[in-house]
């Protein structure tokens, strides 16, 4: 089983996708990525998600990554007696800490914090920003509003403040729950949520000890803002796009995408373009043309991998979305302008052996027929600044550590590998060839590179690169 493409589908699962069936139909079309979101259902569920996953990755033979999304501070403001109102524009509206049940002119908004860091003229959005407010008037417990835009409010309904830091600890009381949790699990990575500053992403490293890599979800402008501190201590990015447009103008979020993807690209660090990419295929099988654009466009910008929500979650078509997405990346990765896109945007940042290694490596793989490079990595750290190249031919990843590999399974272009202990060169050599062969990136007479570090099983220990051959007879001379 290998991909026919470099960029990574994540999924996120739901009602719509919690069978072992349909989980393994979706690996097999295409997802490399599986995504619980915490913010929707039991901590039961997620175990059983996880240990279907599992199931089906000892069952295929192939590791899988697992992403644990959770909520942060997601604001909600409280229940109406009516369930629901609407508000006129030009009206004033009133939040407070009041726990009695709205009306027309009030609600609960049970989060102090707020309106401690509100201002006069601050702006409150309200259900993914279809209604706008401005702070007339606040103190300690409330805020009188005037209504901007109007439209219809209703029970625990998400509320956004994009302009001031909210003085919110990055992970609720919830949060630090799901993520112990995650990580008793054992998912791969985790992503944060309303990210607003780098003391935010280190708080979530000490509490996960190292059992996961760190993914920091880019959607306030907070983050925007803090982005290059906030990359420098995650280990990854999403462009979560969902909250970016509701706390930014819509037409901020494209170029903010391309920053932070190229941003990423330089670190050598994985990002996720992420949120309604296939919106419409929640309802219907077949996407809207401007939904295969903006896939194609985030592939064409070299993002790692572009994920699909409620698609994959909650849709009527999940497997038809992911069909679909691996279709686009297949098909983007074949134009030439592709390739001439991503070769003029590598990064040339190099300052170590590994970097050296890893970019002669593909320059090898530019001149000469080889058929893949074939990386040895215990840390990982090898195998991404291979993925940093964005080479022309696979690359193979190759460890002795499940963790890694399933970790490795969200970056460009990587095939990971799990092999035996191997402690010489030549054996680094014959499981390269004999990998490349059974995933069927070579056959006899081809040539596949190979980089290791000696002694082997240190991290950053990069310092060997060699050309082989992977025909039959040679491995078995070699074996011998
Ligand atoms: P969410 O994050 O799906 O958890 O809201 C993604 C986004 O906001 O784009
Ligand atoms: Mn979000």
């Amino acid at each position: 089983m290998r991909r026919n493409r470099n960029v990574k589908i994540v999924a996120t699962l739901g009602p719509a996708s919690d069978t072992y069936e349909m989980i393994k139909t979706l690996f097999e079309e295409g997802v490399d990525v599986f995504r619980l979101n915490m913010s929707h259902g039991t901590h039961s569920e997620m175990r059983d998600r996880y240990q279907m996953i599992r199931d089906i990755e000892r069952d295929v033979g192939r590791p899988i990554c697992i992403l644990a999304d959770l909520q942060g501070p997601k604001l909600r403001c409280g229940s109406f007696l009516n369930g629901k109102e609407t508000l006129e524009v030009g009206s004033t509206f009133r939040f407070d800490l009041d726990q009695a049940e709205g009306d027309q002119n009030r609600v609960c908004l049970p989060h102090e914090e707020i309106f401690a860091a509100l201002k006069v003229g601050s702006t409150l959005l309200i259900n993914d920003g279809k209604l706008r407010v401005k702070v007339l008037d606040c103190g300690n417990d409330f805020a009188n509003c005037e209504v901007m835009v109007g439209g219809e409010i209703s029970n625990r309904k998400g509320v956004n403040v994009p302009d001031v830091i909210l003085p919110l600890a990055a992970l609720s009381e919830k949060d630090r729950k799901d993520l112990e949790f995650s990580c008793q699990l054992g998912v791969d990575w985790l992503a944060l949520s309303f990210v607003q500053r780098p003391e935010d992403v280190e708080e979530a490293r000490i509490l996960s000890k190292g059992r996961a890599a760190i993914l920091s979800k880019i959607e306030k402008p907070a983050a925007v803002n803090a982005f290059d501190k906030i990359l420098a201590v995650s280990d990854g990015i999403m462009v979560a796009r969902g909250d970016l447009g509701v706390e930014l103008p819509v037409q901020d979020v494209p170029p903010i995408q391309k920053r932070l993807v190229t941003s990423c690209r330089d670190a050598g660090k994985p990002v996720i373009v992420a949120t309604q990419m296939m919106e419409s295929m929640i309802e219907s099988p077949v996407p809207t043309r401007a939904e295969v654009s903006d896939v194609a466009t985030a592939i064409y910008e070299g993002a790692d991998a572009v994920m699909l929500s409620a698609e994959s979650a909650a849709g009527s078509y999940p497997v038809e979305a992911v069909r679909t997405m691996n279709a686009v990346a297949v098909e983007v990765e074949r134009d030439q302008t592709y390739r001439t896109g991503i070769e003029a945007s590598r990064s040339t940042a190099r300052s170590k052996v590994a970097d050296a290694i890893t970019a002669a490596a593909r320059e090898i793989a530019e001149t000469t027929d080889v058929k893949a490079i074939c990386c040895f990595t215990s840390s990982g750290t090898t195998a991404i600044l291979a993925s940093r190249e964005r080479p022309k031919v696979p690359i193979i990843a190759l460890t002795s550590l499940p963790v890694v590999a399933r970790r490795l399974g969200l970056v460009w272009g990587l095939h990971c590998v799990v092999t035996g202990e191997v402690t010489r060169f030549k054996h680094a050599v014959i499981s390269a060839a004999r990998a490349a062969r059974s995933y069927e990136f070579a056959v006899d007479n081809d040539k596949i590179v190979v980089t290791a570090g000696v002694p082997f099983n240190t991290a950053g220990s990069t310092n060997i690169i060699r050309v082989a051959s992977v025909d039959e007879k040679i491995i078995t001379a070699l074996e011998s």
